[in-house]
This record gives C-alpha cells, sequence and structure tokens, in this order.
C-alpha cells in the first residue's frame, strides 16, 4: 500500500537526539504528527500499564482531546482498570476509547476464557490485535510508547516506522532511559500504577503477567516461560517485526 508523507518523518531518531531535553523532543515530535494530521486523524494506543502515564501526559499538554485507544483484552489486571480511570480524570483526557474483544467471536473461539492456556498467539490475535487493526481504520498515524530499553525487538527502535496497513507509527519515548521516565513522573507528580511497586515492571494481562524478580529484564515476567515476547500489535502479519523506511512503503 503506497502511503503519502505529510511531513518530513525522519527515518530515524537522528533528529531526536538532537533535542535539547527528551520531554522537549517528544513534544515536539508530537505536536508536529498531531499538526500536520490533525488531532481526529492521530490515535495514542496504550493499555494504561507501568509507563503509559508518560506519553499520555505529554499528548494531554498538546491536545487533551486525541483519540485514545485503550486495548482493553478483558484479561487485565483490576489495578489497571482503576488506574485507567485515575488518569484520564487526572489528566483530563476527554476521547478514550475502550478498545474490546469482538463478543461473537469469543463466544466462538474462547468460550471459558481459557486459550490463552493453550494458545498465546491466537488469544493475543483475538482479544489484541483483531480489535486494534479494526478501531486503527481511518487514522493516518498512531503513537506507541515503546522505547528501546526495554529491549528485545525493541532494542533498535525508531522514533517512526510504517506498519502493515502503511500507517505512520510514531514512538517518541524510543530513547527515553529508566531516568528519563522516572524524572518526567517525578517532575509532574503522575500517578503510579499500582503493581508497580508490587514488582511489576511492565504490565499486560493477568493471567500472562509475573512480577520480576532484581536483575531480571523488566520485560520478563510477560509470557514467562514461553518463547513469546511481544503481544503480536508490533508484528506484522507475518509473524516478524519490519522496519520500513518512507522510500520502502512507498
Ligand atoms: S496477553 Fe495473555 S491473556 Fe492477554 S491477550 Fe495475550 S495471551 Fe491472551
Amino acid at each position: 500500500m503506497s502511503h503519502e508523507f505529510p511531513v518530513p518523518v525522519p527515518d530515524d531518531a537522528a533528529g531526536f537526539i538532537s533535542e535539547p531535553d527528551r520531554p522537549t523532543g517528544a513534544l515536539a515530535t508530537l505536536a508536529r504528527i498531531i499538526g500536520e494530521h490533525g488531532a481526529d486523524r492521530v490515535a495514542l494506543v496504550t493499555s494504561f500499564g507501568a509507563e503509559s502515564v508518560v506519553l499520555l501526559h505529554l499528548v494531554s499538554r498538546i491536545d487533551r482531546a486525541l483519540p485514545v485507544l485503550f486495548v482493553d483484552t478483558e484479561m487485565l489486571f483490576a489495578e489497571t482498570l482503576a488506574y485507567q480511570t485515575d488518569v484520564a480524570d487526572r489528566l483530563g483526557l476527554r476521547d478514550v476509547r475502550r478498545i474490546r474483544p469482538d463478543a461473537a467471536t469469543l463466544a466462538t473461539r474462547d468460550t471459558d476464557g481459557t486459550l490463552h492456556r493453550s494458545d498465546h498467539d491466537a488469544c493475543c490475535a483475538l482479544r489484541k490485535t483483531a480489535p486494534l487493526d479494526a478501531a486503527l481504520i481511518g487514522f493516518d498515524a498512531w503513537l506507541t510508547g515503546r522505547k528501546r530499553i526495554q529491549g528485545g525487538a525493541r532494542a533498535d527502535l525508531p522514533e517512526c516506522e510504517i506498519d502493515a496497513a502503511g500507517r505512520l507509527k510514531v514512538n517518541p519515548l524510543a530513547l527515553w532511559t529508566k531516568s528519563d521516565t522516572r524524572d518526567y513522573m517525578d517532575r509532574y507528580d503522575l500517578p503510579r500504577h499500582p503493581l508497580v511497586s508490587k514488582g511489576y515492571p511492565s504490565i499486560g494481562c493477568a493471567p500472562c503477567t509475573t512480577p520480576v524478580a532484581a536483575g531480571e529484564d523488566e520485560r520478563a515476567g510477560r509470557w514467562r516461560g514461553s518463547a513469546k515476547t511481544e503481544c503480536g500489535i508490533h508484528i506484522d502479519t507475518d509473524g516478524r517485526i519490519h522496519r520500513r523506511t518512507r522510500e520502502q512503503a512507498a
């Protein structure tokens, strides 16, 4: 699918590095993307996990009405649901859309809610990927809070990339460090997800997330004991992560 780029988009994070500090750089990127595409054509995608509040706060400084797609698999921790409401209220987010799996599909494919025990990929596909794919129709661009320091397939994450549908996918926090994130949360006194203090530095669905021991990778508690490291939202249809530049996507 061909994709037109109305704004100059860097193929890597070089422009980001040149900014005087990470929050300033992220704000500049967000302002440019939202300004050029329009606030109704850009969506922030989040699960209201451990550090989601940072990107949500940055966006709220630009436009509180920007659509926020909250991917609710109906398998999230009760703490996450309470945190989502608290964060949305405190930041004044005006367009949080709860993206849920299709009820009819669940009724045929995961009748008792145990598909995750036998097939993680199938469960993520019907509870996360398919609902989000549908929700993103009509948007030109989406924002994620992923960072290189999260490791694995994210280690070489660019600031901007192209998804399988040809949409612009923007990762304004790609180069943020742990101290960048902590300092930003402290500076703006942002609420912490209640599970972080209980040993969960990365938080997804309750059945597939465990606490992490000291010294472990922060995503080690996700799908522990399996080779799976990504839910599928950030993986192409062939099961791999592809990074496309503007030229390759055109
Ligand atoms: S993380 Fe686990 S429960 Fe959540 S959608 Fe994926 S397999 Fe299902």
